[in-house]
């Protein structure tokens, strides 16, 4: 697609020495195309210069970026030929987002505590190490784990399950806790680095939105949560997009008393995380082991409704 052009460092914009440098890396703006998108009043904040001297590096910025070129849709098509399918481990579910969760896109699932977000997430962390024919991508993954609630030992009955070798199933799975969402941020930097080394087919991030959550509550914050957390989707997106990967993400709902229509249980995040998502799905208890999943503003597939079970196997058809 684009072309390769020589490698800029920030340091090669005028007016950015070594220092602006370093201010800019440690708020995760690591490159020219990052820099040049970035909002004036950010880029004073975060590089502590005056609006004048930002004002001229955001102009060069954007002169040096590679924003990329317009292609044809040939092109999108043939990327798009490379799109692969990993199983959830219930073929309604699958069929709901047309045959598995898709590589090059992100899925959300969101629901209230207890609906199985977690418990799908180390389906698919086993199912990927499985190969293409099983519905896998015989591949490894990554787990940004942000609440602790990962279970080697779920890992390994589930694997169980499907007649693999827990233990070869969990050298499959890297997995890392992230303290804070910025550490959580820069987790995804080092899953770039992982992916070099080893065939990641899967990067989850269980949960998404807790820690931003927590950090930016009150309304004076809202504006920079949304902000932190598109790009966090969106490094998500590029990892998707480079490594021909899927990317799953948990999402809590809260109640908005400002919603008074519909289901006033809504997803964190709202809208950032809505837009970056290709493929949303709502989760709710049914009876014991049985849940409803809900495909939700897909732009490509119909709404619609299945019943998955949640049981010490894994998940299946309910
Ligand atoms: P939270 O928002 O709190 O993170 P969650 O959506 O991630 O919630 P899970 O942890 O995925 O929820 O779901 C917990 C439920 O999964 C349990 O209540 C139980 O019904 C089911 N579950 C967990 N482990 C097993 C198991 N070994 N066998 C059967 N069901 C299980
Ligand atoms: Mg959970």
């Amino acid at each position: 697609m684009a072309k390769e052009k020589k490698v800029e460092t920030l340091e090669d914009i005028p007016g950015i020495g070594e220092a602006t440098a370093q201010k800019l890396r440690d708020a995760g703006i690591t490159d020219i195309i990052e820099l040049a998108v970035m909002p004036l009043a950010d880029l004073v904040a975060i590089a502590e210069i005056s609006e004048n001297q930002a004002r001229k590096i955001l102009e060069a910025a954007r002169k040096f970026a590679d924003i990329g070129n317009f292609v044809q849709g040939d092109q999108i098509l043939e990327k798009r030929k490379h799109i692969a399918k990993l199983t959830t481990g219930s073929q309604a579910l699958d069929s709901l987002v047309g045959g598995g969760l898709e590589t090059q896109s992100i899925t959300e699932f969101f629901g209230p505590f207890g609906s199985g977000k977690t418990q799908i997430i180390h389906q698919l962390l086993v199912n990927v190490t499985l190969p293409e024919e099983k519905g896998g991508l015989n591949g490894e993954a990554l787990l940004i784990d942000t609440e602790n609630t990962f279970r080697p030992e779920r890992i390994s009955s589930m694997s169980k399950a499907l007649n693999l070798n827990p233990e070869d199933v969990l050298k499959r799975i890297h997995v890392a806790r992230a303290y804070n969402s910025s550490h959580q941020m820069l987790l995804v930097d080092k899953a770039f680095e992982i992916a070099k080394e080893h065939p990641i087919r899967l990067i989850a991030v269980d949960s998404l939105t807790a820690h931003f959550r927590v950090e930016y509550s009150g309304r004076s914050s809202l504006a920079e949560r949304q902000q932190m957390l598109n790009r966090h989707m969106h490094d998500l997106l590029r990892f998707a997009d480079v490594y021909n990967a899927v990317v799953a993400v948990t999402n809590q709902v809260s109640a908005r008393p400002d919603v008074f229509y519909g289901d006033p249980n809504q997803p964190i995040g709202g809208n950032i995380v809505g837009h970056t998502a290709t493929f949303r799905i709502s989760l709710r208890r049914s009876k014991g082991e049985k849940r409803i999943a809900r495909l939700i503003d897909s732009p490509a597939y119909p709404e619609g409704e299945v019943v998955i079970q949640i049981s010490d196997e894994g998940v299946r058809d309910g």
